[in-house]
């Protein structure tokens, strides 16, 4: 069997399409989208993140405001700004960009940023409206991850999905949106034992890991569809997944490449919610 590629790039190309025609349709009720994201430092990751956000932003015609912050800026200094943010009626979609710096604390930081613009979905507020199922702002990996599978036309309701990695902002959350889409969930992690026994059962695989090449293409069911969220760096300086891509293909139905799969979506989605937050704003 040869795997279909399910491929992110073309996904998040149509989904920035529609968004730039909804972002038009706002702006023409007078009403401009605005995205701020706040940088602390100078991380590279993070820096080549941002470039990738406000080309999106700049694609779909969302207004976009990087707020770059020196390394030593305070806790409290970030909080006041997001503060200014949370009460400015102008801004639809508030991001700090992580990790912060070891003297500032993330949590407190995510708390601060008003659930009503937590555009990155990652508010304790945000992540029990998802658990409870309420309208909510859905943390842009998982959602994208969910748009992917939804591509391949099957019906995830009644399907075993396994979830390899339980990280709060990848693992977690798409087994919870797998499970309120009616699967039937597994989570798996670096104390389970015999990994290959969950996911030869699996219709769906999610591999959220940070290992390149962690899961072989025989603990993969022949048909199922296989999401790599893995982004690693080889010596060679290319990028892989965490699934051998090449044995993998051999048994999927459906299959994400790295690069070209997942990442492209999640900017995708971020820019998705903001868009929502400032259709609502169109609405008052
Ligand atoms: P993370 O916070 O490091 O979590 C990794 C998870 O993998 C943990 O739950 C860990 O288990 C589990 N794990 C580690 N070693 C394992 C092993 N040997 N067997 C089974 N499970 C193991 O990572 P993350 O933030 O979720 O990211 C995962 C990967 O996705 C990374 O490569 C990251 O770069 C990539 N990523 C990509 C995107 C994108 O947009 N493309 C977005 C986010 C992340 P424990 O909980 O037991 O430690």
């Amino acid at each position: 069997m040869s795997a279909t590629i399910i491929s992110g790039k073309d996904v998040a190309k149509d989904k920035r399409t529609q968004l730039k025609k909804k972002v038009e349709e706002i702006r023409s009720q007078g009403v401009v989208p605005k995205l701020i994201i706040i940088l602390v430092g100078n991380d590279p990751a993070s820096l080549s993140y941002i470039k990738g956000k406000k080309k999106a932003a700049e694609e779909t015609g969302v207004d976009f405001t990087l707020e770059h912050l020196d390394e030593g800026t305070t806790e409290a200094t970030l909080l006041q700004l997001i503060d200014r943010y949370n009460n400015d009626n102008m801004v639809d979609g508030i991001l700090v960009q992580l990790p912060l710096p070891a003297h500032i604390d993330e949590t407190k930081v995510i708390e601060k940023i008003s659930p009503e613009k937590d555009v990155d979905g990652f508010h304790p507020i945000n992540i029990g409206r998802m658990m409870t199922q309420q309208d909510c702002f859905l943390p842009c990996t998982p959602a994208g991850i969910l748009e992917l599978i939804k591509t391949s036309d099957i019906n995830i309701s009644g399907k075993n999905a396994v979830i390899i990695g339980r990280s709060n902002i990848v693992g977690k959350p798409v087994g919870q949106m797998l499970l309120n889409e009616h699967a039937t969930v597994t989570y798996c992690h670096s104390r389970t034992k015999n990994i290959e026994e969950f996911t030869k059962q699996a219709d769906i695989v999610v591999v959220a890991v940070g290992i390149a090449n962690f899961l072989p293409g025989n603990a993969i069911k022949e048909g199922a569809i296989v999401i790599d969220v893995g982004v690693n760096r080889l010596e060679s300086g290319k990028l892989c997944g965490d699934v051998h891509f090449e044995e993998a293909s051999e048994h999927a139905g459906h299959i994400t490449p790295v690069p070209g799969g997942v990442g492209p979506m999640t900017i995708t989605m971020l820019i998705s919610n903001t868009v929502k937050a400032a259709e609502k704003r169109a609405r008052k």
